[in-house]
């Protein structure tokens, strides 16, 4: 695979984003460019993430790791805006190791301020989803909602905290009081153990003790050294809390202008915004999520493109590609280079109905509503021929079936924007780059 030119040697800031829900196949994309990048850093969300990365290596779900980590001579960074659940980070990073990846404090830093998810918070987010039943938001269940509350609220620990036993102590026994007053009464649970919180932190602590750091001040050494920085997204722009479809977002920002605060160099200017759409649709948990498709007709594309969660396992829910929430999604991202995957995925279609518009109230409407009026928001279909043939092996896009170079090019159209990437499978050389 050839390098990514990147213009020269100027250094340069890129974000990789998510321009739908999620799963857009962010990990494959990261892993292809990080080859140009001697920084990547993730800035947000926690393990509720499943990057998948196919390589030399095997195939592996990340959950928290950066998708750079594969790459040898890569600086890895976790930045201040994740949250950690450490028992996790150390079975990942194990799982790594065994495979053949070298993990150490010379590739892997963690910032010092990123939050520790405690095994209350997988606790409560389970509990909770539990209470509501049927309501359920469909979470991971993996504590990242309750740890970003909490820290909101000012009430979790830092990774920094673990260099302070004494205040890390007095912190924790407060932290675990207010925790068993809400949750006792709340879910009439067993009471948290401090002693065991303790241990849990000494523990895993321990371990990744060494690799915790200031990551603002690598990153700003890497900068000076004229290194290229690449920050990893989770997620899309519809989870984004602020402006995607809540409340049935994330808790955490994944739009690229979060990403230099999550990261630790809060003042940066991106250079680049890649974003990344699936050239259909999926969506994983509970939401509105116009024109999804049961039956026959999305098992079938869900059987196609693998749509299982990478983090949990839970099928997807599955629909064509809607142009209308994917140009909001670009719009929101501020995306500059638009990279297109799972195009390979379609190929058994005789045709691909992609939804142009959405009905609502008997109107259309090209521009993404409000939340409250998802629901009652219809697709309108524009229905484009299939190719019907293998294209995973195709690297030109002249080589494509004139069918699929005009699925790009309709999207394109429709989208006002150029399609640099179009991925054609899940291998790291299944690419085709344009321009
Ligand atoms: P992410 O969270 O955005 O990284 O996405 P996921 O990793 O959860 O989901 C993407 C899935 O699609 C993974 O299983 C990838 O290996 C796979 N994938 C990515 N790009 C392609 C592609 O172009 N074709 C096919 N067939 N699979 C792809």
């Amino acid at each position: 695979v050839s390098a990514v030119p990147l213009g020269g040697n100027h250094m340069s800031v890129t974000a990789i984003v998510g321009i739908n829900w999620g799963d857009e196949g962010k990990g494959r994309m990261v892993d292809y460019l990080s080859e140009s990048y001697e920084v990547v850093v993730r800035y947000q969300g926690g393990n509720n993430a499943g990057h998948t990365v196919i390589n030399e290596f095997g195939k592996f779900a990340l959950n928290l790791l950066p998708s750079g980590i594969f790459r040898p001579g890569t600086i890895n960074i976790l930045g201040p805006g994740t949250v950690i659940d450490l028992e996790h980070l150390c079975g990942e990073i194990e799982r790594l190791q065994k495979a053949g990846v070298s993990i150490s404090p010379e590739n892997l830093y963690i910032s010092d301020r990123a939050m520790i998810c405690m095994p209350f918070h997988r606790w409560q987010d389970q509990m909770e989803e539990d209470r509501l039943g049927a309501a359920q938001y469909g979470s991971t269940r993996r504590g990242i909602s309750p740890v970003y509350g909490d820290k909101a609220m000012k009430k979790t620990l830092q990774m920094g905290d673990l260099f302070y036993p004494e205040s890390l102590h007095e912190h924790l026994y407060r932290l675990v009081d207010w925790k068993n007053a809400l949750l006792g009464s709340a879910y009439h649970c067993e009471a948290i153990s401090m002693e065991q919180m303790q241990a849990w932190l000494d523990t895993y602590g321990s371990v990744l003790k060494p690799y915790i750091t200031d990551v603002g001040q690598v990153l700003r050494e890497a900068l000076s050294c004229g290194k290229n920085v690449l920050m990893e997204a989770q997620l899309g722009a519809l989870r984004d809390l602020d402006y995607g479809i809540y409340p049935y977002t994330s808790s955490s920002s994944p739009l690229a202008g979060y990403a230099p605060i999550g990261c630790g160099l809060p003042s940066i200017k991106l250079d680049k915004v890649v974003g990344v759409v699936k050239a259909y649709s999926s969506c994983v948990g509970a939401g509105p999520f116009v024109g999804e498709l049961d039956g026959a007709e999305g098992d079938a594309l869900r059987e196609a493109g693998g749509e299982y969660g990478a983090a949990t396992g839970r099928p997807r829910r599955v629909a064509y590609f809607d142009l209308v929430a994917t140009k909001h999604g670009i719009e929101l991202q501020g995306a500059s280079d638009i990279a297109l995957t799972k195009m390979d995925v379609l190929s058994h279609m005789p045709s691909i109905p992609v939804i142009r518009a959405y009905k609502v109230d008997g109107k259309e409407i090209t521009r993404f509503p409000a939340t409250q009026l998802l629901d009652r928001a219809e697709p309108v279909y524009e229905t484009l021929p299939g190719w019907q043939c293998e294209i995973s092996h195709i690297r030109k896009f002249e080589d494509l079936p004139q069918a699929a170079q005009d699925y790009v090019l309709y999207a394109e159209r429709q989208l006002g924007v150029f399609i640099k990437y179009v991925s054609v499978g899940p291998e790291r050389e299944q690419i085709i780059i344009r321009g």
